[in-house]
């Protein structure tokens, strides 16, 4: 913002209207003064004279009235300015030589008092001419001299030491005056210049807040949110913008002739008066309401009104914004749904079926009647969705879920809890065989096959049962019983489906009690590891170790790890327990390098549920760095499990690690699918063959040529294999035949504790 524009012209002419309009009092004050001073001097001086005097001083001043008069009536170019300039000083100078000849005409040379008289009386109108005239320096300068020089030459004419003294104290008076209109005139032009500058900010500041409201305005106007002004007292409208007319289908016109209570819908006088009570009382600054607005045509749609009420106004007036919210609510309506419902079957989902479970059993209890919780799990849905494809898969379970509900009453529900698992909750039993007739419904129409773009499926479930109130009254228990049971059922292949029961329930309790010791064995120091020697089958020295979990607790005594694994792995507790292990393995292992001639590597196992996160690689990558362990002799066994989850993390996580020179052995081969494909699209460099084959191949023909096959598969595809559990010399020089890399097993030694494992190879060394 730039205030320092040249101002000059203007604070020219407005320092000429100043001298023109100023005259008028000096004007009189000097025709005052000159008539008194022709008073005086009338006894000693020619009348006539004095007279012709006066008549001229008046002629001037009426000439000066009617040149003061044209000057105002018109305004005047910049051009024209510098005439008027120029006429007022010849005014001005006419005057003061009028009033300055004096001393020449009526001058009484032998009259003192007169003299001095005379002089005070043009000293007194130069020192008045300051006052009118300052704002032009010219002028003042000429008014002045014009009045004082005469007295100066007249008085140093007469010569006498008297005189000149007069002379030389008008001369400094002359020059007092002179100096003191420079300073005056500079402090008139510097009070106009930042008058001028004041005016300038103030049309900036001006301009600026009318562009600002103009534009508030405007938009406001615009906006597609409805803004309505209504009268506070009467609720007429007053004013409302294109939005609000636009959505009511109402004209300006006819707005004006409603109030605030006819557009809303459920708002009467009494009503809407207690709503915007706090806004009159200054409670509040605003109040909201949802409701419905009344388009012209009599439809309606939802708004939230928020109203203010400005007292400022006069008469105080009602500001009204309302909001449609119809997409909002229907947005609001798809959220509810996205969260309560399954996308693909439509069924209410987990989260959905946690709280209505327990209205449920509300409503069983007021009944005295039961509820059944059915867990419903598919048994192949994992191969359908492998070989057909998802697109299949989905389809097949959008076909289940219709078959399932169409055998319900009205009063069961049916829900998706995710995957291939379903929940069917049965109300208003009065026994538990109430249900198994559902149940048994269910499981024959499996018998009939599915039919997805011209395939044909077969399909099976199995069924949990849990029931409210004979196996409990917590939702979360009882949705673990049911699942409990679930797995049950699919355990026995002979059976569709499992109620809950006591002896479940005493192997979950052990679950339970089991998950809670567990979760402080590591800080507790229960948990050790320990080594099982893998050897070479040609010359039978030892080439490394497995690292095998122990946990003894003093109230459990030794759990098994094929007891605690699964259940810390459930109860989320095997994260923290695995990266125990690996740091444990790969530190004893850092420790037996240089004991023997050969490097000995360590094999780690590895839960699937550890590969969800990527921060498995930085755990491996600390790991290795704190032991100091090179990374060739760290080996991974993984199970098949692992390799057949939907998502591509375990594969980005296997690839990382094989990038990094770890090695990855692939557990329990021949257990699981053995699927060749996983074996081609996973990095894996060794087998190890699942125990359960080794066991009885000597004498389970079956088994041996399973071997074989598995032997021969790993030397097609080039991987080192291992055979495990290997318990007698039989099955030694059978898997030497057949050119098995390593062994391990109790023929050669069960997992030992460190100690002992480090032993064992000093003495092998030595
Ligand atoms: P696995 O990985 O198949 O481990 C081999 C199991 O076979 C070990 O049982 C071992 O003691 C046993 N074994 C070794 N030689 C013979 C033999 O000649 N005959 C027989 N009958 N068994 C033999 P263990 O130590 O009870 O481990 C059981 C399972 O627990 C392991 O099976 C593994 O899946 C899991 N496990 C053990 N430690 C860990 C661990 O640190 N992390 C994870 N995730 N799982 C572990
Ligand atoms: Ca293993
Ligand atoms: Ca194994």
């Amino acid at each position: 913002m730039d205030l320092s524009e040249n101002y000059d012209q203007q604070i020219y002419s407005d320092k000429l209207t100043t001298l023109y309009t100023s005259n008028w009092i000096s004007t009189a004050a000097t025709l005052s003064v000159a008539a008194m001073y022709l008073g005086i001097q009338l006894p000693t001086h020619d009348t006539k004279a004095l007279f012709v005097w006066y008549g001229v001083l008046a002629v001037i001043y009426t000439c000066r009235y009617f040149l003061t008069k044209s000057y105002l009536k018109q305004t005047h170019t910049p051009a024209r300015q510098r005439t008027w300039m120029r006429r007022f000083r010849f005014a001005v100078l006419v005057t003061g030589l009028t009033l300055g000849s004096t001393v020449v005409f009526f001058y009484p040379h032998d009259d003192v008092p007169h003299q001095v008289f005379t002089i005070l009386i043009l000293a007194g109108m130069a020192a008045g001419g300051l006052t009118v005239l300052v704002a032009d320096l010219v002028c003042f300068r000429g008014y002045v001299c014009s009045l004082l020089i005469p007295v100066i030459v007249s008085c140093l004419i007469v010569g006498d030491t008297f005189y000149v003294t007069i002379a030389i104290l008008v001369g400094i008076f002359l020059m007092i005056i002179l100096r003191a209109s420079r300073r005056l005139n500079d402090i008139v032009t510097s009070s106009l210049q930042l008058r001028y500058e004041n005016l300038a900010l103030v049309n900036i500041l001006e301009g600026e807040k009318n562009q600002l409201s103009n534009r508030l305005g405007r938009i406001l106007n615009d906006s597609s949110n409805e803004l309505y002004i209504a009268d506070a007292v009467s609720l007429n409208y007053v004013q409302v913008n294109k939005g609000a007319l636009l959505n009511l289908g109402l004209t300006e016109e006819e707005m004006s002739h409603m109030t605030l209570l006819d557009t809303i819908v459920d708002l009467d006088r009494e009503a809407f008066n207690s709503l915007i009570e706090p806004l009159r009382f200054g409670m509040r600054e605003s109040v909201s309401h949802k409701t419905f607005h009344r388009r012209k045509d009599g439809s309606t749609y939802p708004v939230e009104l928020r109203f203010q009420l400005s007292t400022q106004e006069d008469p105080p007036v009602l500001v009204v914004t309302a909001l449609d919210i119809t997409e909002r609510d229907e947005a609001e309506r798809k959220l509810l749904h996205q969260a309560n419902f399954d996308q693909l079957t439509n069924l209410p989902n987990r989260y959905y079926m946690q709280s209505y479970i327990g209205s449920a059993f509300a409503r069983a209890k007021r009944g005295h009647s039961k509820v059944s919780l059915l867990f419903l799990d598919l048994n192949n849905f994992k191969d359908i969705n492998d070989t057909l494809g998802h697109g299949i898969g989905d389809e097949l379970l959008k076909q289940v879920a219709n078959r399932i509900r169409s055998l319900l009453r009205a009063v069961d529900t049916a829900a998706r809890l995710g995957g291939d698992e379903f929940l069917v909750l049965l109300e208003g039993l009065q026994q538990q065989d109430q249900a198994e007739v559902v149940i048994q419904k269910i499981i024959d129409s499996f018998k009939v096959p599915f039919h997805v773009q011209s395939n044909e499926i077969f399909t099976s479930a199995s069924i949990g049962i849990s029931t409210f109130p004979d196996d409990g009254s917590s939702v979360e228990l009882l949705m673990q019983y049911a699942d409990t049971a679930m797995y049950n059922a699919k355990k026995d292949s002979n059976r569709n489906y499992c109620f809950f029961s006591h002896e479940l329930r005493e192997y979950i309790d052990k679950q339970l009690a089991v998950k809670n010791h567990l979760r402080h064995a590591v800080n507790k120091g229960e948990l050790s590891v320990f080594y099982q020697p893998k050897i070479n089958t040609h010359n039978e020295e030892i080439v490394g170790a497995e690292a095998l979990l122990r946990w003894h607790n003093a109230e459990l005594g030794n759990i098994p790890p094929d007891i605690f694994i699964p259940i810390a792995e459930k109860y989320g507790l095997i994260e923290e327990i695995g990266n125990w292990v690996l740091k444990t393995a790969c530190m004893e292992a850092s420790s037996w390098q240089g004991l023997t001639q050969r490097p000995l590597h360590v094999a780690v196992n590895i839960s699937p549920r550890q590969f969800r996160t990527t921060d498995f690689l930085n755990t491996v990558d600390q790991v290795l760095a704190d032991s100091a362990l090179p990374e060739h002799l760290l080996e991974i066994e993984i199970t098949e499990n692992l390799l057949i989850q939907d998502t591509s993390e375990p594969l980005e996580i296997l690839k990382a690690l094989h990038k990094k020179n770890i090695t990855l052995a692939l557990d329990d081969f021949g257990t699981g699918y053995s699927s060749l494909s996983y074996l081609k699209q996973f990095p894996i460099q060794v087998l190890k063959i699942d125990r359960s084959f080794i066991n009885d191949m000597m004498v389970n023909q079956f088994n041996m040529s399973l071997v074989d096959a598995i032997v021969a598969l790993a030397q097609n595809l080039g991987l080192r294999l291992v055979a495990e559990g290997v318990e007698t010399q039989e099955q030694l020089d059978y898997l030497r035949r057949k050119n098995v890399h390593a062994i391990q097993g109790y023929l050669f030694s069960p997992p030992v504790p460190a100690v002992e494992f480090r032993a064992m190879i000093q003495k092998k060394a030595s």
